[in-house]
């Protein structure tokens, strides 16, 4: 895996079988800056869900409005543009 400074963003490759199990201490030879890094797995990329999860997030993210509710919203950014300019 790789690690990078947060100051100086210097980047260490540590090979696989070198990778500790726990988060460590670790010192950035170019700058001296001392940060705990941890080394859990990699997080899943969101690639990886299922297709029936990814349906249920995009249903609860677009929540379906009545015609009025629309027609609110639709005046409040209409103001909301006018206000701006
Ligand atoms: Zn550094």
């Amino acid at each position: 895996m790789e690690i990078f400074c947060p100051t100086c963003r210097e980047g260490y490759r540590i090979p696989t079988a070198h990778v500790p199990k726990t988060a460590r201490m670790v010192v950035c030879n170019s700058c001296g800056t001392a940060w705990k890094q941890f080394f859990d797995k990699q997080p899943k990329p969101v690639s990886r869900m299922s297709e029936s999860k990814v349906f249920e997030i995009m249903s609860v993210r677009r929540p379906t409005y009545s015609k009025v509710v629309l027609k609110i919203l639709r005046e409040e950014a209409a103001l909301e543009a006018k206000l701006r300019t």
